[in-house]
């Protein structure tokens, strides 16, 4: 069994065929492994005698000694005296908790090279002393190179255009066959972004990685050190002796030892997929790990020197910086577009006269630059939708949905699973967003993002990250062969609302309600402009119409004079005075009717409890006579419940009405019912059997002396009956309206009050 297993084992959980996968890695100490890569030399000190406690196996044929006699020296006896000063000095002046740092450079018998790097922990000191190249690297040019670098970089004008030059110019730096951008995702796993090949290879780009294949451990590691390297992926493993340090009297830990031996999971999954060497550079973004750039080579096994991989660290700074300032950019621009929209929107907003055109009938709508299929505007129970969405049905049960939930800006990428009816529209949403316009009801604006992505490349399928066989009693793990495209449908998920979409569309909410209450308050103002003139209206016709009375009255009485006379006048011209009284008459019954409509308009109202049956009665004693004569039948259904009005207004409310019943009938039996139904406000009603009106005339019999018959018929009227009646209902904030079929009978109802909305 191999060390990586062993380790597996000793958890809580053994391993079995059932749950064994990469994850498995997940489980290994990698930091124990004990020994280290061939291309380096390492030594455990003790401080501050710095006596040898640990070396790797190969330490003997490096300093000529064998192996006791190495694990009983100290640095002079290997570094020699002069070295060791320096290491000291350096030592003195450096805490070295972290990353290994670099101390001193020296040859070995004047020939073998070597960088020796420090770090300390657990209170022992590790030397790493890796193998230097022939030919020292022009650390000059590299840095001229840097420098042409970033400025490159700095001058992209977005993220993806920074990725695939940042992916070009590593591999220029380190001449690796193949160089990745690769982007961690929530979920641990990871897709390659960008990608710089040697011309031949198989492309990795838009391939997405399972999150098994970058197990937990490795990426602990990856945010502890900014470059690894691992020069030969077949390496045989230098062990570490003694395997327990002496000091610690536990296994050694090799968490920041670049030179350490990496999991053979690893090792095995890069040679499956034909890799000789890789670098990998850390991405961070506000130190969390982002990514990695990783460079893999598919032909030789290559060592890339300290001074490049430094150059290859610091570039990692940069792009990590860079890239979180070109993703602002992007982000910043595609605020910019959002809130020069917006300020679009709202203008469109102002001038129509119903706030949601504003917000769909002119470009650009709520859609045009916001990142989504489709959107609507939900608005009293009515859906305007624009682009690709649910039904309208679907969207109004959505958005009923959306208001009971508490935030004014609600957004989920993964809708289904808190909504499930989401379910039948993945396509068009199975993320929405959604700003709501009022508290009490669900008023909102919706944005939907479809299903994305529909289908995703996954490098080799992410179910079956590992191959298991037994070897005897032990299980041996290798990370799978096959790395066939496996499509994998990932269901049910949207691309994600941002924070600075929401900060966005919360923008837009705000500049919506206001709009909508600066409506609100012109609406008011034009209201009391209104009640004013209605108010100069009123006495306007009042006092015209007082005046006009009294020349009236002159013409009345001279036409009567000259009639008295008669002898002077034929028959003829006595005949026309006489049509000139008639029509007096009724010029004055108009101009009576006109004051009394005016005055409907003007008068104080009180409002008390007042009690409807003696009104009632009292109308109906008044028009008793009219009644009997034209032979009708009245109805009481029951007793009215007390209400709040002014009594002399609906006394003659009710005498209008029923004159009208009793008039406008032509049956030999007539009937009248008075009632009332138990609604909220009340509604009062009076039914006839009689003429009915034909409901196209529904407007006109309210309209001022509009009569629907010729003037004689009916007993005759000004017309103005119905005028005042709905102007003394409406002065009670109530409303007047009627059912008729016509030849059957009609019924006028009325309220008192005005209507309550539905909360
Ligand atoms: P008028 O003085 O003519 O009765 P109203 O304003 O009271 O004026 O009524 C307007 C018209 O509405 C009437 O001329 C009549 O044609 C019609 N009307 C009113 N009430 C009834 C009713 N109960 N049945 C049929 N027609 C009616």
């Amino acid at each position: 069994m191999n060390q990586e297993t062993k380790a597996a084992d000793s958890d809580e959980n053994p391993v079995t065929a059932e749950n064994v996968d990469l994850s498995n890695c997940d489980r290994e100490l990698i930091q124990y492994s004990g020994a280290i890569q061939p291309h380096a030399v390492l030594l455990v000190l003790n401080e501050p005698d710095l006596r040898v406690l640990q070396a790797s196996t190969n330490a003997a044929a490096v300093f000529s000694l064998s192996m006791e006699n190495l694990l009983t020296s100290n640095a002079e006896a290997l570094l020699g005296a002069q070295n060791t000063e320096q290491l000291r000095k350096r030592l003195g002046s450096t805490k070295l908790d972290g990353s290994p740092v670099h101390l001193l450079r020296f040859d070995v018998g004047g020939k073998q090279r070597f960088h020796v790097f420090g770090h300390r922990i657990d209170g022992v000191l590790i030397l790493e002393l890796e193998m230097a190249g022939d030919a020292a690297a022009d650390t000059l040019d590299i840095y001229s190179e840097l420098r042409m670098a970033i400025g490159r970089l700095q001058s992209t004008a977005s993220l993806d255009e920074f990725m695939n030059l940042a992916v070009d110019q590593v591999r220029e730096f380190t001449g690796f066959d193949r160089v990745m951008a690769y982007r961690f995702l929530e979920d641990g796993s990871g897709d390659v972004t960008a990608e710089s090949l040697k011309p031949g290879l198989e492309p990795y780009l838009g391939l997405r990685y399972p999150a098994s294949d970058i197990p937990l451990p490795a990426r602990r590691m990856y945010s502890l050190s900014w470059v690894r390297h691992l020069p030969d992926v077949a390496y045989e493993p230098i062990p570490i002796v003694p395997a327990t340090n002496p000091v610690t009297k536990g296994p050694l830990d090799l968490s920041y030892a670049f030179t350490r031996s990496v999991s053979v999971m690893y090792t095995e999954y890069l040679k499956n997929m034909g890799t000789q060497a890789t670098l990998v550079i850390t991405l961070l973004k506000k130190g969390e790990l982002w990514g990695l750039i990783s460079c893999m080579n598919h032909e030789r096994p290559v060592h890339v020197q300290y001074e490049t991989r430094m150059a290859c660290e610091f570039l990692g700074h940069m792009i990590s910086l860079l890239m979180d300032s070109k993703e602002e950019i992007g982000n910043y621009r595609y605020k910019l577009k959002l809130a020069a929209a917006w300020d679009q929107v709202s203008e469109h907003m102002a001038r129509e006269k119903d706030f949601r055109d504003g917000l769909t009938k002119h470009e650009p709508t709520i859609l045009t630059n916001m990142d989504a299929g489709g959107a609507a505007v939900v608005a009293k129970g009515d859906v305007r939708l624009l682009g690709t969405t649910p039904t309208a049905e679907q969207v109004l049960r959505l958005a009923e949905w959306i208001a009971t939930q508490s935030e004014t800006v609600f957004s989920t990428e993964r809708l289904a699973a808190l909504y499930p009816p989401a379910d039948a529209f993945q396509g068009s949403a199975a993320g929405v967003m959604a700003i709501r316009l009022a508290r009490n009801n669900a008023d909102m604006i919706l944005w939907f993002r479809p299903e994305l992505p529909q289908t995703v490349s996954w490098a080799g399928n992410p179910e079956k990250p590992v191959e298991v066989s037994f070897e005897g009693d032990s299980i041996r793990l290798a990370p799978r062969r096959s790395f066939e495209l496996w499509k994998q449908s990932v269901s049910g998920r949207s691309a994600a609302w941002e924070s600075w979409e929401l900060e966005a569309v919360g923008d837009l909410r705000r500049k919506i309600v206001e709009v909508v209450l600066q409506r609100a308050e012109e609406v008011s103002l034009l209201n009391r402009q209104l009640e004013q003139s209605n108010l100069e209206l009123d006495s306007f016709a009042y006092i015209a119409a007082h005046d006009l009375k009294e020349p009236l009255r002159g013409i009345n009485s001279f036409s009567g004079l000259i009639r008295a006379d008669s002898s002077q006048l034929d028959a003829k011209s006595n005949k026309h005075l006489e049509t000139i009284q008639t029509l007096t008459k009724r010029m004055d019954a108009l101009i009576d009717s006109l004051l009394a409509y005016s005055k409907v308009g003007s008068m104080e109202l009180q409002m008390v409890p007042v009690d409807l049956n003696t009104i009632v009665e009292h109308v109906v004693r008044t028009v008793k006579a009219r009644l009997d004569e034209s032979n009708v039948t009245l109805r009481l259904a029951r007793p009215f419940p007390m209400a709040s009005c002014n009594a002399q207004l609906v006394e003659e409310v009710f005498q209008n009405l029923l004159t009208n019943a009793a008039k406008y009938n032509d049956k030999p039996e007539r009937w009248i019912e008075i009632g009332y139904q138990e609604q909220n406000p009340i509604t009062y009603f009076v039914r006839d059997n009689g003429i009915g009106i034909d409901p196209q005339h529904a407007e006109q019999v309210f309209q001022i002396f509009r009569r629907l018959h010729p003037r004689h018929e009916f007993g005759g009227g000004s017309g103005a009956g119905l005028t005042i009646t709905r102007r003394m209902i409406q002065r009670h904030g109530g409303r007047i309206w009627f059912e008729s079929t016509p030849g059957e009978g009609s019924t006028f109802y009325f309220t008192l009050g005005p209507e309550k909305r539905e909360a």
